[in-house]
């Protein structure tokens, strides 16, 4: 039951074009991959130009990244968390600079509906938080240092934040934050696969 209510709301999701009637987006391709059975669930921030031309979540660079991460969780490819994010279509390229554009405030308010539906329906039981806009909305706003490698326990659920994957970041360029990611990956170890 869960399952055909999640499939349909994923279908209602792939067909969204908010932002592009807003004005936001030129187009809008959302991409969410998942199971209502999937116990971790990812929150990431968008997906970028190579999710938006595969129609998936972290197809891309960052989804090698992240692969690379979950297997050091002991989660392999065969049990890939749902995967969901904050916006869920391509932003476009950041115009100040490298990486893709941080959606605004308006964009992620008209999507914020979308993740709360599919919260209900999957009802994980790990939410792993990748990346400053995820954190900031389920952790609240603490500057990565604080929040990455620590873990919290909130309506049943385990929140984990997690730096994003993305190339972009330069955050895991220190050692020390390297140390917190380790940290944060065995608290998904032990979590996820409890
Ligand atoms: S970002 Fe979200 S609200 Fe905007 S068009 Fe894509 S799915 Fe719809």
């Amino acid at each position: 039951m869960r399952g055909t209510e999640l499939e349909q709301l994923q279908r209602r999701i792939r067909a969204c074009r908010k932002c592009v009637r807003a004005g936001y987006l030129p187009a809008a391709r959302p991409v969410v991959a998942g199971k209502a059975t999937d116990r971790v669930m990812i929150v990431g921030q968008a997906p970028g130009a190579v999710e938006f031309e595969a129609g998936t979540p972290f197809a891309g660079r960052s989804g090698v990244v992240l692969r690379e991460w979950l297997a050091r969780a002991g989660i392999d490819e065969a049990h890939l968390p749902y995967r969901s994010a904050i916006t869920k279509c391509f932003p476009g390229k950041n115009p100040r600079g490298e990486g893709d554009r941080r959606p605004s405030p308006a964009e992620i308010a008209l999507c914020a509906p979308w993740l709360e539906q599919e919260l209900d329906l999957v009802r994980p039981r790990v939410l792993l938080l990748l990346g400053r806009l995820a954190i900031d909305r389920f952790w609240g706003s603490a500057p990565l240092r604080e929040a990455v490698g620590r873990m919290r326990r909130q309506n049943g659920c385990v929140l984990i934040p997690m730096p994003h994957p993305s190339g972009a970041s330069r955050w895991l360029n220190d050692a020390t934050n390297r140390v917190l990611l380790e940290r944060a990956l065995r608290i998904v170890r032990r979590e996820a696969l409890m």
